[in-house]
């Protein structure tokens, strides 16, 4: 069975002519899928019958099985997908009091970068996400949100994966999110650990897609212990890197930083980052840790995260604490994929 998704309008277009369809029947399809977002092919209800039949016969809507699903207090949906050749990935659904409904995605099963605080990171490589499995990841959600009257509005590359080791097969499906599902390019964001030559890449694709970097430490050893790619592409490389970007694009860059109690949340890293930073069109987002089985640290107090934001603004680097979602729910990168693998472990065990 061919995936729908993966058919290009061309593709698409063919496939109905060689079944005898008039040549309108493509565009009407199309709509269907990527603008009203049909969640199975019995929804398409002026599409004559046999069609449908057939359609629902030879091809599929997606590929992706959930399964499971969590949902948070606050709104937050968290998928566990099993891909065709059984690679588990997480995509989360975000809603915000504003209109935003935002989709956070995986580009890969698993990710080869090994940051010790991240679930995923723990766990190692699997393999790349096609573009084709990046981009059904949002039209899931898109379609599910379709269901109650709500559109995806945004999306970003921040769920399982390092989207700039997956380069292609992330830009194709950032993409197919622009021209097929009609998310606009400032409503995506794609965030890296620092893969300096991607990020050069990346600034001359004439994209106005978003740009955050996983930063985390404003010194080399400090940054090395928690980000392994750190001793290959150290800060000065880095903040070069970051530097054109902005010259190149026009653009204002996003940091992440994750602020673990004792480590990179001191006084020190704090001077650190507001020096590095300084003069450079730029935001800071804040994070506390999400605690994961396999690293030993805490969340930042309130406190501390407060005073760390007083010493960048002495900078005039703006800053601001991104609300945790779904916390209540292993909303963390990895976490519940983490999750089901020691339960499975467990029970096999036994
Ligand atoms: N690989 C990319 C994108 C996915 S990770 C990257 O690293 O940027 C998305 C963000 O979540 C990154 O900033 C990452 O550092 C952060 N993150 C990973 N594990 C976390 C945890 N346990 N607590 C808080 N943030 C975490
Ligand atoms: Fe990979 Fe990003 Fe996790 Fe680092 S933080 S291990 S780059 S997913």
């Amino acid at each position: 069975m061919i995936d729908i998704y993966t058919l290009s309008l061309e593709a698409l277009s063919k496939k109905l002519a060689e079944w005898g369809e008039p040549r309108f029947r493509a565009k009407q399809l199309w709509t269907w899928l990527y603008d009203k977002r049909a969640a199975s092919f019995d929804d398409m209800t002026d599409l004559p019958k046999p069609l449908r039949d057939r359609l629902s016969r030879e091809l599929t809507l997606g590929s992706l099985t959930v399964e499971m699903e969590q949902i948070a207090k606050d709104g937050t949906i968290k998928r566990l997908y099993r891909l065709l050749d059984g690679q588990l990935i997480e995509s989360v659904l975000m809603e915000y009091d504003d209109d935003r409904r935002t989709a956070c995605i995986s580009t890969q099963a698993g990710c080869a970068m090994g940051c010790v605080f991240c679930a995923t990171g723990q766990m190692g490589f699997g393999r790349h996400l096609t573009a084709d499995e990046i981009f059904e990841q949002a039209v899931v959600f898109a379609r599910d949100l379709e269901k109650r009257g709500e559109r995806l509005s945004n999306v970003v590359l921040m769920g399982m994966g390092e989207p700039f080791h997956n380069y292609e097969a992330s830009l194709a499906a950032v993409r197919r999110l622009i021209h097929d599902l009609g998310i606009g390019a400032r409503h995506i964001t794609i965030s890296t650990v620092g893969l300096v030559p991607m990020i050069r890449r990346f600034a001359d694709e004439g994209l106005q897609v978003k740009l955050a970097i996983s930063l985390h430490a404003a010194t080399d050893t400090e940054r090395s212990a928690l980000l392994p790619i750190n001793r290959r592409y150290p800060l000065a490389d880095l903040l070069s890197a970051c530097r054109s970007y902005v010259q190149t694009t026009g653009r204002r860059i996003s940091f992440e930083w994750t602020l673990i109690h004792g480590s990179n949340d001191t006084p020190e890293q704090a001077h650190a980052l507001g020096a590095l930073l300084s003069g450079l069109m730029c935001h800071v987002n804040v994070i506390p840790l999400n605690p994961t089985a396999g690293f030993e640290g805490d969340p930042s107090a309130p406190a501390r995260i407060n005073a760390f934001i007083d010493i960048l603004a002495s900078y005039d680097v703006p800053a601001t604490v991104r609300i945790r979602r779904g916390i209540d729910i292993d909303a963390g990168c990895g976490q519940l994929k983490a999750k089901v693998l020691k339960r499975g472990n467990s029970v096999s065990g036994e």
